[in-house]
This record gives C-alpha cells, sequence and structure tokens, in this order.
C-alpha cells in the first residue's frame, strides 16, 4: 500500500495542534449508527486533514515558496486555512466563472486569488505555471500520500470512539477520505467493511472500479455537489487502495440524498449532500445496519438556500 498505518499515526501527531477532535454522537432513530460529526471541523469539512498534514510535511525551502490549488470547494478553503495556520503562502488559482462570494469566502481565508481564464482548464495551467517558474508546490485533493494519510486519521479517531465497529459508511469521490479511513480501520480491526457511498450521477470510483482502470464519467448536477469530478486518469494513490480494501460501493439517487439531509437536520446537523449519502443508503433500504456502524458526515458547506429548498421538500437539483 503507498500509505501505512505508521503513515497515519505520524499524520495524526502531526496535524494535532491545528485540527479539532470532532465528536462522535448516536443517530436517536437508527440504532447502531453513529455519526462522526466531521462537518464540525474547522473550515467545515475533513479536507483540512489531509492539506495540513501535506503541507507540514514539505521540506522548509518548499513551505516557503508557498503551495496552490484550483479548488474552489472544500479542499481550496482547507489549503488556504491550513497553510495560514502554518505560516505558508496560500495561492488559490480560479477561472473568470466562479462566483464572488466564493472568491470572497476564500480571500477570507487568507489565500491570494488569482483570476484567470474562463475555464476550471485555464485555472489549471495557472497552476502548473505557478509549480514551473515561481516553485509553488501544487497540494492535490486527493491522490496524494500526504493528503490520504491525514484523511486517514479519521479512521484511529473512529475506532477510539466506537471499538468495536462492524462497518464503515464513507463518502466516496476521489477516494481520498475512504483510502485513508480504509488503511486506518483494515490495520487495527481487519474484520470491519467498508463501505464507500456515492451519487449515481458521476460515481466516477465505482465506474473505475468495475473497468480496472481510471476512467472518465459524465457530471451531472448533484445535491452532492463535493462529490464531483473524476478520479485522474493518472492516479496513483487512491484507485490502487480502494481497490484492495473497499468491501462495496452503493450508489444513491438524488431524491434518497435529500431524504438524509431532512433526516439529519431534523436531529440538528445541517450538512451538505455529501454527508448524507449514508444515511441515503440506508433510509431507502439499500443498506441494512448490521452491528455497530459509523457513518461519516464530511462536510457542512451547503448553500443556505439549497438547504431550504430540501427541507421544504426539493428532491433533484436545478439542473444549470
Ligand atoms: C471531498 C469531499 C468528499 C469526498 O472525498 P474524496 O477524498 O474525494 O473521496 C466527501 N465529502 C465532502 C464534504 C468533501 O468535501
Amino acid at each position: 500500500m503507498p500509505v501505512t498505518l505508521a503513515d497515519i499515526r505520524a499524520a495524526a501527531t502531526r496535524i494535532a495542534p491545528h485540527i479539532r477532535q470532532t465528536p462522535v454522537v448516536a443517530d436517536p432513530d437508527l440504532p447502531g449508527l453513529s455519526l462522526k460529526c466531521e462537518y464540525q471541523q474547522e473550515t467545515g469539512a475533513f479536507k483540512l486533514r489531509g492539506a495540513t498534514n501535506a503541507i507540514l510535511s514539505l521540506p522548509e525551502n518548499a513551505r516557503a515558496n508557498g503551495v496552490v490549488t484550483a479548488s474552489t470547494g472544500n479542499h481550496g478553503r482547507a489549503v488556504a486555512h491550513a497553510a495560514k495556520q502554518v505560516g505558508a503562502k496560500a495561492v488559490v488559482c480560479l477561472s473568470r466563472l466562479v462566483p464572488s462570494n466564493k472568491v470572497q469566502a476564500i480571500r477570507d481565508l487568507g489565500a491570494e486569488v488569482r483570476i484567470t481564464g474562463a475555464s476550471q482548464d485555464q485555472a489549471m495551467i495557472e497552476v502548473a505555471r505557478a509549480t514551473r517558474d515561481e516553485g509553488m508546490t501544487e497540494i492535490p485533493p486527493f491522490d496524494h500520500n500526504d493528503v490520504v494519510a491525514g484523511q486517514g486519521t479519521l479512521g484511529l479517531e473512529i475506532l477510539d470512539a466506537v471499538p468495536d465497529v462492524q462497518t464503515v459508511l464513507i463518502p466516496l469521490s476521489g477516494g481520498g477520505l475512504a483510502a485513508g479511513i480504509a488503511v486506518a480501520v483494515k490495520a487495527l480491526r481487519p474484520e470491519a467493511k467498508i463501505i464507500g457511498i456515492t451519487m449515481e450521477n458521476g460515481a466516477a470510483m465505482q465506474a473505475s472500479l468495475r473497468a480496472g482502470h481510471p476512467v472518465e464519467v459524465t457530471e451531472e448536477a448533484s445535491f452532492a455537489d463535493s462529490l464531483g469530478g473524476g478520479i485522474g486518469m493518472e492516479n496513483r494513490v487512491t484507485f490502487p487502495i480502494c481497490r484492495a480494501l473497499l468491501d462495496r460501493v452503493v450508489l444513491v439517487s438524488e431524491a434518497e440524498i435529500a431524504a438524509g439531509i431532512r433526516h439529519l437536520a431534523r436531529a440538528g446537523h445541517v450538512v451538505e449532500g455529501a454527508a448524507a449519502v449514508g444515511h441515503a443508503a440506508i433510509l431507502s433500504g439499500k443498506l441494512t445496519l448490521d452491528g455497530p456502524t459509523v457513518t461519516i458526515l464530511s462536510g457542512a458547506n451547503i448553500d443556505p438556500g439549497l438547504h431550504a429548498r430540501i427541507l421544504a421538500g426539493a428532491d433533484a437539483p436545478e439542473t444549470p
């Protein structure tokens, strides 16, 4: 495995001063189910763990030159916040199409924003230029050993909170979260099952696992927007780990994700769609609870207007 339990333990020590140990609470309506409330992490998502570990693992001279990413979502927020905390410069490259509130949110986290071109591809070109000409280091969102090890620290916290866990439900996109947790949990409790869950609309890891190599899928609008995007055609880390360690992948529909968001909101957890996929699978009957189960509430960053529409009954995302 490209990432080991020792890497994850080292990451836990390294990032401990910079992240929150988020609570694990019971779901009052679903006996046996525990919720890892990672949406209460600083910046509203677990991505802070991987980004912090990756930046702290850089050699001193690389850290001094700064880090760069093109993500507008939870990863971009995490890189901006983590860099600021450890005194490194962060640059986030965005296209002109990114809405101004998102741009401002990244600036507020202390990052330099560079707006280049009219597409994500052009933002990526600026990332490549900054790494080449300015000696900056790109922090990738999932396919990187130090990022995976950082996300894996959640696996250690889950085992501390629920030592007899039988099943862990993990929102799945590029697979950094699933790979990291799977390495930790399978090393310490091999009998536990690891189940990746993602939306029917654009399940890139599932399609890649079926094909036996990374494949591209068409993206559609989803309530679980943080689960969008591919796994990278040159994937080196998360695809092999997910192939080796995931016991199963479950796909959920938009209506099922909406039901998960509503269930969690009634219990006081305001989460984004990606965080509700475990509940989507259970409430729909696609998964049956069997022994102590933990689901990762991975993020909080949902537009308040969208959250309100879903609570009012919306069952399908608006297509852009
Ligand atoms: C990024 C993200 C995921 C998926 O993580 P991967 O490592 O890409 O599989 C799940 N939930 C939230 C909230 C995220 O931001």
